[in-house]
C-alpha cells in the first residue's frame, strides 16, 4: 500500500471522481443533519452510545465468553481468529467442507479485512457479491470508494454500461435509472440466492446475551444470505459485541440517522444459532482479533473500536470527498480509516504513518459521529506514535534529520541569527517577483502544491536592534 499522498494524487486529478463523491456525501450529509435534528434527546443518545461503546471494550472479555456461551448453547459454533491468515483459514475450510464452488458475500467490510475473496478463488470457490454497490465495483475490477455507496466514485451511466455486459438478460437498452439498476441485479442475484449452500456475512452487531449475530442494511441482500443458504458463516471483529439486546435499541436509532438520515433501517436481520427445519443448518461465527487488542490496550486509541460503520465522519471530511475512499486503503475509509487501520496494522510503515496526517484535523468529524469518538484527538495521539516510532530507528529519516537540525539551531540565539541571516540571503535568491515557488530537497515538498512570499531583506529582530536599541 502507497502512502496517502501518493495514493491521493490521482483521484485529485480525477474531475468526475471528485464530482460523483461530491454528489453523494453532500447528499447523506444533509440527510443525516435533518435526521439528527429531529429526536430532542439526540445529544442523550449519543452520550448513551457512548458510555456502551465504551463499557462494552473495557470489559470485552466477559462479554466475549458470554457471547461464545451463547452462540454454542443455541447450536452455532463460535472460532477464535488471531489474524487475517486464521480467517482465512478457518472459512476456507468451513466451505472446502461444505463441497461448495460459490459462495454469496454480505456486508462484506470484515471479509474485505482478511482478504476471503482470494482465498476462496484459490480453493476454487467463487465469491458472489450480494449488495448493488459492491457488485458494480466487482463488475467493474475496481475498489470500493465508500462503505454504504461502493461504487459511488462511479456515475450511474457507467453502472449501467457494466450491468449491460455482464448481465445479458436486462438487455441492451437498460435504462440507468436507480430502480431499473436495482432490478436487473435482482433479478441477476435471485437465482443465485436460490442454489447457493453457503454464505459469508459480516455483522454490525454481536449481541452477547442472547449470541445473536446483527446485520442492519437497506437492500435486503443479506437477509437472503441469512435465510437460504444451509451454511452460514458470520465473520466478524471481536470490537463488534455489545452486552445486551437494552443497548441494541441506543445503536439501532443512533446509526440510521447518522449514516443515510433514515428514523429506521429498512432491513435490521438478527440471526441466532441454528433452528430445526427454519433457515441455515449450520451456523459458524469466527472472531476476528487482527490488530483489535493491541487497539484496545490504548487507552486514546482504543475509542476507534467504538465506530459503528455509519460513515457519517467521511460524509463531512473535506479530504474524504476529495480523494475518496481509495487512498486510505481497502477496508476502512475516512476519518474513521485514518485512525483505526494504523492501529490495527501498527504506525512503522510508510503507508500506515502517513494515514494519520491525512487530515486537516477542521474537527467535523467528531461534531457528527453518534457515538462521540473524538477522531481529531486519536490523530494527533496517533502522530505522536509516529514520531516516537521513527525515533526509534537506527536510521532516522529525513524529516527527523531536519527537526533535530532545527532543533539545534534554534537552542542558541547566536547560531539562530546566524543561520537566519543565511538562510534569508538564499531565500532571496530563491524568489521570482516576490514568491518562491520551488524549493531544493525534502523542503520542495512544501512549494509542490503552494508558494511562500519571500522574506523581507531584513529581519523583525534586525530592524529592532537597529531602530530601538
Ligand atoms: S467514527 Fe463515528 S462517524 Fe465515523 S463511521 Fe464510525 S461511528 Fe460513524
Amino acid at each position: 500500500m502507497p502512502k496517502f499522498a501518493a495514493a491521493a494524487r490521482p483521484a485529485l486529478a480525477d474531475t468526475g471522481l471528485r464530482r460523483a463523491l461530491r454528489g453523494t456525501t453532500a447528499q447523506l450529509r444533509g440527510r443525516a443533519a435533518a435526521a439528527a435534528a429531529e429526536p430532542a434527546d439526540w445529544e442523550d443518545l449519543r452520550e448513551a452510545g457512548r458510555a456502551i461503546g465504551e463499557e462494552a471494550l473495557l470489559n470485552l472479555d466477559v462479554h466475549l465468553e458470554d457471547l461464545e456461551r451463547a452462540v454454542t448453547e443455541a447450536g452455532g459454533t463460535v472460532h477464535w481468529a488471531a489474524d487475517a491468515a486464521e480467517a482465512r483459514r478457518v472459512v476456507t475450510g468451513l466451505v472446502r467442507a461444505s463441497e461448495a464452488r460459490e459462495v454469496l458475500a454480505a456486508a462484506s467490510l470484515t471479509l474485505r479485512e482478511i482478504g476471503l475473496d482470494g482465498a476462496l478463488a484459490r480453493a476454487g470457490v467463487a465469491v458472489q457479491e450480494t449488495a448493488l454497490g459492491d457488485l458494480a465495483v466487482r463488475l467493474g475490477e475496481d475498489e470500493p470508494s465508500h462503505p454504504l455507496s461502493p461504487a459511488a466514485h462511479r456515475d450511474r451511466a457507467g453502472i449501467a454500461e457494466l450491468f449491460r455486459r455482464a448481465m445479458p438478460a436486462a438487455g441492451a437498452d437498460l435504462p440507468d435509472d436507480p430502480e431499473a439498476l436495482a432490478a436487473a441485479a435482482r433479478a441477476h442475484l435471485r437465482e443465485r440466492f436460490l442454489r447457493a449452500r453457503v454464505a459469508v456475512t459480516g455483522a454490525n452487531f454481536l449481541v452477547a446475551e442472547t449470541g445473536t449475530a446483527v446485520v442492519v442494511e437497506s437492500e435486503g441482500n443479506a437477509r437472503m444470505c441469512l435465510t437460504l443458504p444451509e451454511t452460514l458463516i458470520c465473520v466478524a471483529g471481536i470490537d463488534k459485541v455489545v452486552p445486551t439486546w437494552d443497548d441494541m435499541e441506543v445503536f439501532l436509532q443512533l446509526l440510521p440517522r447518522a449514516s443515510t438520515g433514515d428514523r429506521m433501517t429498512p432491513y435490521v436481520s438478527s440471526w441466532t444459532g441454528v433452528t430445526p427445519g427454519d433457515g441455515p443448518r449450520a451456523f459458524h461465527l469466527v472472531l476476528l482479533d487482527n490488530g483489535r487488542t493491541r487497539a484496545l490496550a490504548d487507552e486514546v486509541g482504543r475509542a476507534a473500536l467504538r465506530c459503528v460503520g455509519c460513515s457519517a465522519c467521511l460524509n463531512v471530511c473535506p479530504v474524504y470527498e476529495r480523494t475518496g475512499g481509495r487512498p486510505y486503503g481497502p477496508v476502512h475509509q475516512g476519518p474513521i480509516g485514518a485512525i483505526l487501520t494504523p492501529q490495527l496494522r501498527g504506525v512503522e510503515s510508510a503507508a500506515m504513518a502517513s494515514l494519520p496526517y491525512a487530515s486537516t484535523l477542521c474537527g467535523a468529524c467528531a461534531d457528527v459521529c453518534p457515538v462521540k469518538i473524538d477522531i481529531p484527538d486519536v490523530l494527533v495521539h496517533l502522530r505522536g506514535l509516529v514520531v516516537d516510532s521513527r525515533r526509534r530507528r537506527p536510521v532516522p529519516p529525513p524529516e527527523m534529520v531536519l527537526m533535530r537540525g532545527l532543533a539545534w539551531t534554534m537552542g542558541d540565539p547566536r547560531r539562530h541569527a546566524a543561520v537566519l541571516r543565511r538562510g534569508t540571503r538564499w531565500a532571496r535568491l530563491l524568489s521570482r517577483g516576490g514568491r518562491i515557488r520551488r524549493l531544493p530537497g525534502l523542503l520542495g515538498a512544501w512549494t509542490e502544491a503552494r508558494d511562500l512570499p519571500a522574506p523581507p531583506a531584513e529581519s523583525f529582530r534586525a530592524w529592532w536592534d537597529r531602530t530601538r536599541a
